[in-house]
């Protein structure tokens, strides 16, 4: 089969895209790979003048972008999507170095992108007519927000950037998009990438140290920001972002409940828990993060679940056949083992150890914690790693009580062959999203949101596009 030879430019190193332009930076930042320690590169540290470039093309930009017609906004995705299909590869291998995970992951990072920005492409911002019982006639449009500030974190560099950019843009608006300092590269590339798809101004990608964030969410010239990532960070946002009233959306961290019945096929849910945990190295806001085991099955469960723990060590994602890549960065890793320590002191059995791995790297072994307290710091704090409590349950309303005795409210999972039973118990779950006998299930088409300290908004579906736009009425 023929392919098309990749478009990216891995020989100049890493640039910022700023009004159609390549800019790059005096000063730098390093970005490491978590498997080796080693230098993947150096990304430019945005300076407070270079934002104000970015923002100033992006709102330059704006006018002719919101009234371009429809057909010119669905057919520059479309183009995203092609480019970003015909650069799987070399985007999945710069991915796996910076972020960690399996190369096969990372591909699927690339290639699911590519899915949201075709899925958006069809999608149409409709014009609502009524009569109102006063018999005037109304007429209710979406409008573009502006200049949305769209921040991702390092968990999902390029999934969560698409969550944000596809929408954003079909609906015309325009977007400054800044990574994560940890992950900046990957998204880098694609900003250049696209260089040659959108007009100058439209999407300008920046890169920085932790001074960049902050200076987005109190920039007077954005109009929304649009962010992923920690609760703590989410609460600075909107605090920053009221200065001129900015639009939020937040999508902030999660500490998903997984409801395991006893009717289930053990060996078989006990696998797909497995993932649910330590897919992406635990690096997942819906990853599951207390799984609520009934009684009956409990001893069962725990030994499959122990069982797969030590057969799918973590290794470079680069590895062939890598299934769990080492934890993203230095700062994650050492709290990730702050909280193993805390479960250790306190004296809780291991179902499953994190392993002694000498670096380089940032590796730790999926460890399962054997029924600790629910008041314990690995039952109420996210872990964000790969470390997850088992707990037993015998009564389902307690069961329901204790899942829904958290801050936090993003997602959860409930495991039943009685799916009408599993039903009646996800609608009592406090979260944004349940799924049933399935975890992580994320689709372009449907929205996407956590309740209480998990966020403010949504993203993805009809509803998530809705988000980046306001509402227009006329009254006659
Ligand atoms: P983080 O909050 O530390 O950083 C996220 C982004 O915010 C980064 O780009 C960072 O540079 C930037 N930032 C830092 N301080 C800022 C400030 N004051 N103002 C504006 N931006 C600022 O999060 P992280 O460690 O990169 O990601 C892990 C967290 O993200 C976890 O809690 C996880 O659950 C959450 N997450 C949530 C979702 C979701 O959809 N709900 C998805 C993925 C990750």
């Amino acid at each position: 089969m023929d392919q098309k030879p990749p478009s990216i430019d891995f020989e100049n190193g890493f640039c910022m895209s700023i009004d159609g332009l390549k800019v790059i930076c005096d000063k730098g930042i390093d970005v490491i790979n978590p498997a080796t320690e080693q230098l993947v590169g150096v990304a430019p540290d945005c300076s407070a003048e270079m934002l104000d470039e970015a923002v100033n093309a992006a709102r330059k930009a704006f006018p002719e972008w919101r009234s371009a017609t429809h057909e010119t906004r669905a057919n520059a995705l479309e183009l995203i999507a092609e480019k970003l299909e015909e650069n799987v590869e070399p985007l999945g291998v710069l991915l796996t170095r910076e972020q960690g995970k399996p190369l096969a992951d990372a591909r699927m990072e690339i290639a699911r992108s590519a899915l949201w920005f075709r899925h958006f492409a069809k999608c149409q911002l409709s014009i609502e007519h009524r009569i109102s019982p006063e018999g005037r006639k109304v007429e209710i449009r979406r409008v573009p927000v502006g200049v949305v500030g769209a921040i991702t974190p390092w968990n999902f560099p390029i999934n969560l950037a698409t969550w944000k950019l596809a929408p954003a843009l079909l609906a015309g608006n325009t977007v400054v998009l800044k990574p994560s300092p940890f992950t900046p590269l990957t998204t880098l590339k694609i900003g250049e990438l696209l260089l040659d798809v959108l007009p100058p101004g439209v999407l300008n990608v920046v890169s920085g140290g932790d001074h960049l964030g902050p200076r987005m969410s109190e920039h007077l010239g954005l109009d929304k920001i649009a962010f992923t990532g920690s609760t703590a960070t989410g609460r600075a946002v909107m605090r920053s972002a009221s200065v001129n009233l900015k639009r939020v959306t937040l999508e902030l961290g999660g500490n998903d409940p997984a409801i395991v019945l006893p009717d289930v096929d053990v060996e078989e849910t006990a696998e797909k828990m497995f993932w649910a945990a330590f897919r992406n190295c635990g690096q997942v806001c819906v990853a599951a993060k207390r799984i609520y085991v009934h009684d009956a099955i409990y001893d069962q469960f725990a030994a499959a679940m122990a069982n797969l723990a030590r057969t799918f060590q973590p290794s470079n994602g680069e590895a062939p056949g890598a299934r769990i890549g080492p934890v993203q960065n230095r700062v994650q890793y050492q709290r990730v083992q702050e909280l193993i320590e805390d479960s250790r002191r306190a004296g809780y059995k291991f179902l499953s150890e994190p392993g002694d791995m000498k670096g380089p790297g940032y590796f730790i072994a999926p460890t399962i914690i054997d029924n600790p307290p629910d008041d314990s710091r690995i039952v109420l704090e996210e872990p964000f790693g790969p470390v997850v409590p088992l707990l037993r349950f015998s009564d389902i309303d307690d069961v329901i009580r204790r899942a829904n005795d958290s801050e936090f409210g993003l997602s959860g999972s409930v495991w039943s062959k009685n799916v009408e039973v599993a039903r009646s118990i996800a609608t009592r779950l406090d979260c944004g999203t349940v799924w049933i006998n399935a975890a992580q299930v994320l689709m372009p088409s449907v929205p996407f949101g956590g309740r209480k300290q998990s966020g403010v908004g949504v993203e993805n579906g009809d509803e998530g596009l809705c988000e980046f736009t306001s509402l227009h009425v006329t009254v006659e």
